[in-house]
């Protein structure tokens, strides 16, 4: 029996949950390995950086903190980046950074232990190659949050949106099998988790080959256990009746909905190579608002897109009114080398202060319209699930089923807890809210457990 110190591993996320469900997948590979993970990047003996490809500037973040972490490094630390960013600069990324050893793309997490085992002999690995098959199946992810699991059930994308890099970097779309999906949903629940999301870049496309997203919705939400069921992102043109009746039937999928629109104007749909018009993704919202009155949508656009006139932007503002949006992620178009937008003529660029002039206006209407329906909440009572210290750490942050955020008074011992809630106050996005001792909620029924 060594009596070596176990190595230690600390891993920096930045991107989407799929990068937070990766980072719990690296952290599982390597605790089998003998590895310990640490909360700080001090000293420890490997250092990954999982990355995000999305937009530019999380990659210009991404390289200044790797000099950052040059002062956190002894003299054997191994630095790793991993992610959309590796996927996408390979070896780029070794002549950027020269402390780096590892760059590793989604794919190659299973790699890890052999090429931090090579890094230690002085070399320098690369793990880039898409593997269709890989699921991380018999990998037991180190959950890190206490509330949520992060349960991806597909890997890549078969979209081709013409500014996105996403299928450059996580590849062709496959499916988990559903018994595979289930079986780590039971395990999750064991260990008093009661609140699952589904992940996917296009997760209502979801298909085993034997199963589609409604059989899956329904397979998770009859776990018993689960008392919220959550999945993103959806795409508009994989909602098919199936998938939007068993939305409304399984008692534990929640009435909120992220439906990334990105653009409402049809013209712009088009050069985006979205594969649906305005008038479709707005039938589509009626149709989900038709069997789920009660449903809150929240969704991401971009402006900006090289061509986008006047008249489009106005499209996409006036579609934000339409749809009811209660919040939305709203960003300036980022050209992505490697993209279709790329080359769309230069003419069509649209200035950046155009884009900024925009972005402010579509940031104002989204918050006026999110403070309207937040205030017509004030005094309604819901059930709030307590995920965390707030940030002042004086009151605790809690959700709603529809994705609202409450900061009520209380301690650390009643995260993880579910709580009627009377809505006290909002600052227009985020609820202040008061303990009610009756149980009956005013807003929306208790879902049944399991
Ligand atoms: S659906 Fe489009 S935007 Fe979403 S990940 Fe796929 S290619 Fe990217």
């Amino acid at each position: 029996m060594s009596n070596a110190p176990r190595p230690t591993v600390y891993i920096e996320t930045y991107g989407c949950q799929m990068n937070v469900a990766d980072s719990e997948l690296m952290y599982g590979t390597l605790a089998a390995q003998g590895y310990d993970a640490v909360e700080s990047p001090d000293g420890a003996d490997v250092i990954l950086v999982n990355t995000c490809a999305i937009r530019d500037h999380a990659e210009q973040r991404v390289i200044g903190r790797l000099g950052e972490l040059r002062r956190h490094m002894k003299a054997d630390t191994i630095v790793g980046v991993t992610g959309c960013m590796a996927q996408r600069l390979g070896p780029r990324l070794l002549e950027k950074a020269r402390h780096v050893s590892l760059v590793v793309g989604p794919d190659g997490y299973r790699a890890l232990p052999q090429l931090l085992d090579g890094a230690r002999n002085g070399e320098r690995g690369i793990f880039t190659t898409f593997d269709l098959e890989e699921h991380y199946e018999d990998v037991t992810p180190r959950r890190t949050d206490p509330v949520k699991a992060w349960i991806p059930v597909q890997r890549g994308c078969d979209y081709r949106c013409t500014y996105c890099i996403v299928p450059h970097t996580r590849g062709p779309e496959r499916s988990r099998k559903l018994d595979d999906v289930v079986r780590e949903v039971r395990q999750v629940v064991e260990t008093g988790t009661t609140e699952i999301v589904l992940l996917g870049q296009t997760v209502n496309s979801y298909n085993d080959g034997t199963h589609d997203f409604a059989d899956l919705l329904r397979a998770v939400g009859a776990v018993d256990g689960v008392r919220r069921l959550r999945y993103t992102s959806p795409h508009p043109n994989d909602f098919t009746p199936r998938v939007i009746a068993a939305h409304a039937e399984v008692g534990a999928v929640c009435e909120h909905m992220h439906l990334p629109m990105q653009s409402g104007s049809t013209r712009v749909l088009k050069r985006m190579l979205r594969r649906y018009t305005r008038e479709e993704f707005l039938a589509c919202v009626a149709t989900l608002r038709t069997v789920m009155p009660s449903l809150v949508l929240t969704t991401d656009i971009i402006v900006g897109f090289p061509g986008e006139t006047d008249e489009d932007f106005e499209e996409t503002v006036s579609a934000v009114v339409e749809a009811g949006f209660s919040d939305a992620f709203t960003f300036k178009f980022s050209p992505r080398e490697g993209t279709p937008a790329t080359r769309l003529p230069a003419e069509d660029t649209v200035p950046d202060d155009v884009a900024g002039e925009r972005l402010q206006r579509l940031i104002q209407v989204v918050r006026a319209q999110s403070r309207e329906q937040n205030l017509a909440l004030l005094g309604t009572r819901t059930e709030v699930l307590i995920e965390r210290l707030a940030r002042d750490g004086e009151l605790l942050m809690g959700r709603t089923r529809d994705w609202k955020t409450v900061l009520v008074p209380g301690d650390a011992s009643l995260v993880n807890t579910y709580h009627m809630v009377e809505l006290t106050g909002t600052t227009g996005s985020t609820f202040t809210g008061a303990f009610v001792k009756d149980e009956r909620a005013s807003r929306q029924p208790l879902p049944m457990a399991g």
